[in-house]
């Protein structure tokens, strides 16, 4: 694999989670972990095995927008001292990852000014809605607004002198399309060349899906066995006609390295423009100036997006992961878990305090 996201909830709740990154790297070129930063000793310590790793840390804005969107109290305090920190030991592929709601749209600007101030990535979202996220509701209410600190964000990334953040800009003019339901810019290819593997051994195409699509369990099959096996081919009939249009990084990456002539064309046409002065604005995209010239209605662009505000909440669990939770509640596993850390972090202490006496 040339690069493998790990992902959550939160990874670092994991402390098995250096051996998952130590048995990846035997697989796979890149790895990138998001985080929401909050367990900043965990990841100094991880990174001071792996240098190479990329960290991600979700700040969904400045400081009060962030800790309110997160529950967080010190939760934009947290993320940013982490980040100082990853950046003091002198690790090179960290950043700031931002999921673009409502709420926190006015931020995008100078929470990207930050991390680049800081000489830090800037990965961006929008709101999605699947089966991963537990979640059907979530959708923009003020499409104009979002689009417009987008656009503002594009011209920023525009004006630098780096061509990865050129792609950036695309990917961002990307999201606009994407808030506004329109059809993809690019050929989604998940489950052909990318995969989604849950804790539970279940793989799956990705994590935009409506509901669960398992192309097979790494628990009972091999890797061939699955790739290969009937059910992985009609998951990929399904997304060969999937129209959920998602716009996440996990899935557009591998699409724009593959169909790279259109970002291509794109970054060309608007550098070279804003060599000239000229910027980029959101209404490059039809559909914004539909909906500013009242030929389509908020309504109707409501519906073109996934939000479904009767959906029944699905659990996102397979046949194969309600086996494994047979009898067990989530709560009841993650207590189990926390207690069997505390148990481990006890014995190490007190083999510690033993050697040392
Ligand atoms: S568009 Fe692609 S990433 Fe989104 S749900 Fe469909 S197959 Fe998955």
């Amino acid at each position: 694999m040339y690069f493998t996201n790990i992902t959550g909830g939160e990874p670092f709740i994991r402390t098995d989670l250096k051996e998952i990154v130590r048995e990846l790297y035997k697989l796979s070129d890149r790895i990138v972990i998001s985080t929401n930063g909050f367990f900043t000793d965990r990841i100094l310590d991880l990174c001071k095995e792996f240098p190479q790793i990329g960290i991600r840390i979700s700040i969904e804005g400045l400081e009060q927008t962030n800790n309110e969107i997160r529950g967080l109290n010190d939760g934009y305090q947290r993320g940013y001292t982490t980040l100082k920190k990853l950046r003091e030991m002198g690790m090179k592929d960290v950043g700031f990852g931002m999921t673009v709601q409502d709420k926190n749209a006015p931020d995008l600007v100078p929470l990207y000014k930050i991390s680049d101030e800081m000489g830090m990535e800037f990965a961006t979202a929008s709101l999605h809605n699947s089966f991963y996220f537990v979640e059907s509701k979530n959708i923009i209410h003020d499409r104009p607004m979002v689009a417009k600190n987008f656009e503002d964000l594009v011209n920023e990334l525009l004006k630098s002198n780096s061509p990865k953040k050129w792609f950036r800009a695309y990917f961002n003019h990307g999201l606009i399309n994407y808030i506004y339901g329109q059809k993809r810019l690019l050929p989604c290819d998940m489950s052909f060349d990318t995969f989604f593997i849950d804790p539970y051994g279940d793989v799956m195409p990705c994590n935009g899906t409506k509901d669960k699509e398992v192309m097979g369990n790494l628990n009972r099959q091999t890797w061939n066995e699955l790739w290969n096996s009937p059910e992985a081919e009609k998951v990929r009939r399904k997304v060969r006609c999937c129209d959920r249009n998602c716009w996440m990084i996990g899935s557009v990456s591998p699409a724009m390295h593959k169909y790279i002539t259109t970002p291509l064309f794109w970054v060309a046409k608007h550098k070279l423009k804003s060599l000239f002065g000229l910027k980029y604005s959101m209404y490059e995209n039809p559909i914004c100036c539909q909906l500013r010239d009242g030929k389509v209605s908020k309504e109707d662009l409501d519906k073109l997006s996934t939000c479904d505000l009767s959906a029944i909440v699905n659990d996102g669990l397979s046949e194969d992961s309600k086996e494994a939770l047979k009898g067990k509640r989530g709560e009841d596993i993650v207590n189990a878990d926390v207690m069997g850390q505390g148990y481990e972090a006890t014995v190490a202490e007190a083999k510690n305090d033993i050697e040392i006496k």
